[in-house]
């Protein structure tokens, strides 16, 4: 790389976010730069894999087209676990089955690829192996970014930061502070091979049809969200528990999936099943009230370096593709004056407060708080649920009445009424 690499924009990894700005840009003639540090796009990438596509418009033609997903979702289910059993909710419908589907499982490590394909068929560059190590700085702006090849400063108009969770630019930058530990999740997620055929039988389904699971509950001593997706030939199975929990309760986060695969609700969906991958990963929680700032003279920061995940709808892919491509939209508005100031940059934030991305985090800004200031909503609820459905459902000639009592007083032990009307409140004032 020479040492007087000039670009207008330079892309920070090659992320959904990173590869959505970079189509955009690319495909306005803008000419733009992506450095990752992996091998290839998607190479260190890891999510558990529902990917809502509606975020493609205006950056693609079509998709999927000739996109790799797996599965588009027909069927979504939550259960909440508790030991040795789980209380569900399940919706299935027709309309998820009409085109254009926009719900399908993915593997990141090829949608990437193919996403930066899409990038560089628009003109986009993208250099792997390369790792951003910060920012260069010019009166208070920056200029472009020092990377660890020798000779490797790279200049440009504008930096737009997508290199995900540890973001080290946005913390270079100030721009963010140090990440808490009831900010961020640890999440393992195994790719278990298993028969297209036994899959479909095992979840009811047919042809490409898919389906999904998210669980939480008492069944995990933490802040858990554990998940399983159907894929053509394996269903990927992962857990996350917020960092704060797992070091708190001195937790192996591969005891967790293999706790999670003993589920007897789990076990028979996986059984005869072959480990195909093994994969780790951060997920940031914090939502709204964790986000950095999110521009500077001659920046942006976009996708999870921004903290844009709403975890209680498990998006994030989405959140990133959408900002990318705002990022993107306000770098084109700022050349036309060929001003790249923080004020310039500002119509990115609005296209993001605008939109879903921060209308539905800032819905949301509680949430995270919440649940790490009340343990009883993900411990103790849980089981009485749990327990409260095994009471209804179990015949056993006891009179209702009594076992509504029952589950009264248990209520009334675990929880007490005033804690009751509370978490209802609270639940409702940061849910609804
Ligand atoms: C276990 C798990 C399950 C998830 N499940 C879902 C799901 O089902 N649906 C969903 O929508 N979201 C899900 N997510 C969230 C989703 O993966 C993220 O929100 C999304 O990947 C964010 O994209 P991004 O481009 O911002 O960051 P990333 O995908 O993290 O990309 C950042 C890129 O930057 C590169 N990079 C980092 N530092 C540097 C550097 N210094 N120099 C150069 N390159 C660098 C990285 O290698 C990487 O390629 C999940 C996440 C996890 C961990």
């Amino acid at each position: 790389m020479s040492s007087k690499l000039e670009y207008d924009v330079i892309v920070v990894g090659a992320g959904p976010a990173g590869l959505s700005a970079a189509i955009v840009l690319a495909k306005a003639g803008v000419k733009v730069i992506v450095l990752e540090r992996g091998k290839f796009p998607g190479s260190k990438n890891v999510m558990g894999g529902v990917f809502y596509s509606d975020c493609m418009k205006g950056i693609v033609d079509e998709f999927p087209g000739k996109a790799p997903v797996e599965r588009h979702v027909i069927e979504q289910r939550m259960w909440i676990l508790d030991d040795g059993s789980s209380v569900g909710f399940n919706h299935r419908n027709d309309l998820f089955n009409k085109k254009p589907y926009n719900c399908h499982t993915v593997f990141r490590a090829k949608l990437d690829r193919w996403l930066a394909a899409e990038a560089e068929k628009a003109g986009a560059l993208i250099i792997n192996n390369t790792v951003v190590r910060a920012p260069l700085m010019e009166n208070g702006k920056v200029i472009g970014v020092k990377t660890d090849r020798p000779d490797g400063d790279v200049f440009a108009n504008c930096v737009i930061a997508t290199d995900g969770v540890n973001s080290l630019f946005a913390k270079a930058m100030g721009l963010r502070k140090k990440i808490k530990q009831d900010a961020v999740a640890i999440a393992v997620k195994e790719v278990i091979g298993l028969d297209e055929e036994v899959i479909n039988n095992r979840f009811n389904i047919t042809g490409e049809e898919g389906v999904t699971i998210e669980m939480t509950g008492s069944y995990f001593s933490g802040e858990t969200m554990a998940f399983l997706y159907t894929n053509k030939k394996s269903v990927s199975l992962g857990v996350g528990m917020v960092l704060k929990d797992v070091i708190e309760n001195k937790i192996n986060p591969n005891d967790l999936i293999e706790k999670l695969k003993k589920h007897p609700s789990v076990a028979p969906l996986i059984a005869g099943g072959e480990t195909k991958e093994f994969l780790a990963h951060l997920i940031p929680e914090g939502g709204y009230k964790e986000m950095p700032k999110l521009v500077g003279n001659g920046v942006m920061i976009a996708g999870d370096a921004a903290m844009m995940v709403d975890a209680i709808h498990r998006e994030g892919s989405n959140l990133a593709i959408t900002s990318g491509k705002f990022a993107a939209e306000a770098y084109l508005e700022a050349a036309k004056n060929g001003d790249f100031s923080e004020k310039a940059l500002l119509p990115y934030v609005k296209k993001l407060q605008d939109s879903f991305v921060l209308k539905d985090l800032k819905k949301y800004k509680g949430v995270p708080e919440l649940l790490q200031t009340n343990k009883r909503l993900l411990l103790k609820y849980p089981k009485l649920l749990n327990q409260a459905a095994f009471e209804m459902l179990n015949v056993d000639g006891v009179p209702v009445k009594d076992k509504e009592k029952l589950i009264w007083k248990t209520v009334k032990k675990e929880i007490g009424i005033g804690n009751l009307v509370k978490d209802l409140f609270k639940l409702w004032r940061n849910m609804a």
